[in-house]
């Protein structure tokens, strides 16, 4: 008897006949699909500050990482609704360079090559994006989470923006470097915390310690957002009267974090204060009407927050062709 090797189209007519067989009525299409090079960045301006969203890659991560306070059903149904993933969270690592005046910042570095292989892209990427690495001027840290911060070291333990000013939230520095955090956090965050104090005992780093309203430079601030860790810092670009907030990690997710303000992910590190941060950032962003770029939103993770019954909704912006 010959073994029976089905064909993908025996398959289909096996589920045309065999309701057994049938796919779900309901099956999502995966629409997505790779992007050009030029995905790598895009560019937009605030005003007189131009900003480069340059991507360092982006995370596979389990959706069973989100919203770990509410009930999974519910989680579950909701992407459902959403035509997401119920399995992968394709999270994109969006970073940004700001250009004002004579300054060159670039808020956060990256996975570098130790992390995972899905990131550490920034640096090539900067170059593609024309962004010469010797002119970054200022180097901000929003957490000291491995997909931040990895990065700031070379193979031979080198900063590889040996040139610039690096600034982090006083708060977040104390946090990682306290004696034996490594061994006070849950297992699953000891690598992380390892790695955190690693690559803020970088050589050659000279951190500026910071707090709340600090200004990086004229137009460019710092807004200390704690939860998803205590000393998180979110960027706040300002030039002839249009703002762009940069939320970091305080919101990782486009569509869960704004319709679902109150789910926490398992990377919140505490998770009430996470939500009150979060709350009050949509709030300022649709009040204000101020543009958002969420690092963990899909490419390039720029748009405005809008105001949808109790909670909200955020509204991408249109890429567009150049010229
Ligand atoms: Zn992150």
């Amino acid at each position: 008897m010959p073994i029976l090797k089905p064909t993908r189209r025996d398959l289909f007519k096996l589920a045309a006949i065999a309701p057994a067989f049938a796919l779900p009525a309901m099956a999502r299409a995966d629409v997505s699909g790779p992007a050009g090079a030029q995905a790598a960045f895009h560019r937009l301006t605030i005003g007189q500050a131009k900003i480069t969203v340059v991507s360092d890659g982006f995370l596979d991560l389990p959706t069973t990482g989100l919203g770990v306070n509410a009930d999974r059903d519910e989680v579950v149904a909701f992407l459902t609704a959403h035509y997401l993933s119920t399995s992968q969270h394709y999270s994109h690592t969006n970073h940004v360079v700001i250009e004002t005046g004579d300054a060159v910042v670039l808020i956060d570095v990256g996975s570098g090559a130790r992390f995972v292989p899905t990131a550490g892209r920034l640096m090539a990427n900067l170059v593609s994006a024309g962004i010469e690495l010797d002119a970054i001027t200022h180097v901000v840290i929003t957490h000291a989470h491995p997909d931040h911060i990895w990065g700031i070291r070379d193979d031979f333990d080198e900063p590889i923006l040996p040139n610039a000013e690096y600034i982090i939230g006083e708060a977040e520095f104390a946090w990682w470097m306290t004696d034996g955090r490594v061994n006070q956090v849950p297992e699953i965050l000891q690598q992380f915390a390892a790695g955190a104090v690693t690559a803020l005992s970088t050589e050659g780093v000279d951190w500026t310690m910071v707090q709340d309203g600090h200004e990086v430079v004229s137009g460019v601030r710092l807004i200390h957002t704690p939860g998803h860790t205590l000393g998180h810092m979110s960027v706040m670009v300002q030039s002839d009267g249009s703002q762009l907030l940069i939320t970091g990690d305080a919101m990782t997710h486009a569509t869960i974090n704004t319709e679902r303000p109150d789910w926490v992910g398992n990377n919140d590190q505490e998770p009430d204060l996470s939500v009150t941060t979060r709350k009050r950032l949509l709030d300022m962003a649709a009040t204000d009407r101020i543009a958002v770029l969420g690092y963990h939103f899909p490419f390039p993770g720029v748009g405005h927050i809008m105001r949808e019954g109790a909670a909200y909704r955020f509204i991408p912006a249109l890429w567009r062709w150049q010229g």
